[in-house]
């Protein structure tokens, strides 16, 4: 019987808590598989997907690759894990003309045979009806595995598809991401939501400085992102006003870190009220002038009480790129439309700012008012 065989990863090391991950990953499985047919059952170490219209594996196969937590998976045949039934099954490889090579995993230790040595009659078997083959056990151009598990199941495949690996997702809470229409925050949400963090989404628009299309942008990451982790509940909350009266009342070379500060705070009320339990941004230290130590403490220092997780931090430009093409949102994100953080940009943001004077700037302003406004124009989107 046809069947993709699943793998996890880390669950592992999980210890006593790995029920909880493994029932998690469970639900993001079928989850994700959700409107297929098929039957999904559970023996030690493996999952096992069986009962699809063969015509759907290739679909079921890129679903799967976006499960956080799954390790690899193969389309495998499924026999009786006994030495005949296998080595029929073996049989039945595409060997001719190839070289090969056998591995046989035995979590079964009751398996009447040893690994090495059935690998090693198995291996005769295919020599004998297979004459023009051979065995070449470091470079082989096919590799025919044999998994025997204790659920008195063998499973034959030739392949492995590597999955996302990382945690289940939500098994580490849920968090917001600020969402902007770059390169950097999607990567950032990606990256955290691989380690278990499930996510809602804030996306600041400066309308009508910014145009219909550049919001039109963030949903379509929005949906990008949504193939990993779900369906996400973005929240669109305009700026305008705010950075009007900044641009009025602060001095030039202080505005980005002023708006940062706006935006965390706006970015914690939403956490408040949508229960959350982190903030999340695409920030790469030393990227642009906002992004430096003495910036990122600036904004910060405004947050209460949540962790600010910059998964991108670390990141050389070229890496977060080249997560964004393999998540498929890069594309999206050099889209050449305005974000609000370019409206009324100065020419000589400060690099080093001092928490006195960005409060000293912000006297100019009435903070609690700005932000109540802002949230009062937030609109919530659901993206799927
Ligand atoms: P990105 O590529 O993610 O836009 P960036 O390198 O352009 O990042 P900034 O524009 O300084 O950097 O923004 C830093 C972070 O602040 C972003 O990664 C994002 O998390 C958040 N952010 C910036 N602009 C917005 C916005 N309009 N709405 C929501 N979050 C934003
Ligand atoms: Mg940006």
């Amino acid at each position: 019987m046809k069947v993709l065989l699943l793998r996890f990863g880390e669950l592992y090391l999980k210890g006593n808590n790995r029920n909880v991950f493994e029932g998690q990953l469970i639900n993001n499985i079928k989850e994700m598989l959700k409107g297929e047919e098929y039957k999904f059952s559970k023996t030690f170490g493996r999952y096992v997907i069986s009962n699809y219209d063969p015509s759907r594996e290739t679909e079921i196969i890129d679903r799967l690759s976006k499960v956080f937590g799954l390790h690899s998976f193969s389309p495998a045949e499924e026999v009786d894990a006994n030495v005949e039934e296998i080595a029929k099954q073996v049989l039945q490889s595409q060997v001719d003309n190839k070289t090969f090579k056998v591995i046989v995993k035995r979590a079964d230790k009751n398996f009447p045979l040893k690994s090495m040595d059935f690998a090693a009659s198995l291996g005769g078997k295919i020599l004998q009806k297979f004459p023009d083959s051979s065995v070449d056990l470091y470079n082989p151009q096919l590799e025919i595995n044999v998994d025997i598990r204790m659920n008195g199941k063998a499973y034959v495949y030739t392949s492995s598809i590597k999955g996302q690996g990382g945690l289940p997702l939500h098994t580490a809470g849920k968090g917001l991401l600020l969402l902007s229409g770059g390169i950097d925050s999607p990567v950032a949400g990606y990256l955290v939501s691989k380690r278990g963090l499930a996510l809602e989404a804030l996306h600041f628009h400066s309308y009508p400085y910014t145009s219909e299309r550049a919001k039109e942008k963030v949903l379509n990451l929005a949906k990008i992102l949504s193939s990993y982790i779900g369906e996400i509940k973005l929240h669109v909350v305009s700026f305008t006003k705010i950075q009007e009266a900044i641009h009025v009342n602060c001095k030039p070379e202080y505005m980005i870190t002023i708006m940062r500060r706006i935006m965390m705070r706006i970015a914690e009320k939403l956490c408040e009220k949508n229960s959350l339990g982190a903030i999340v941004t695409g920030e790469s230290l030393g990227q642009v002038a906002s992004q430096t130590m003495q910036s990122m403490t600036v904004t910060g220092s405004v947050i209460k009480c949540l962790p600010v997780f910059r998964p991108c931090i670390a990141m050389d430009k070229e890496e977060i790129m080249a997560v964004a093409n393999k998540i498929d949102t890069y594309e999206t994100s050099i889209l050449p439309y305005e974000d609000c953080c370019t409206v009324f940009l100065p020419k000589n943001p400060v690099i080093k700012p001092t928490i006195e004077k960005a409060q000293k700037e912000e006297n100019h302003l009435d903070i609690d008012a700005l932000v109540a406004e802002a949230l009062e124009t937030e609109e919530v989107v659901y993206i799927k």
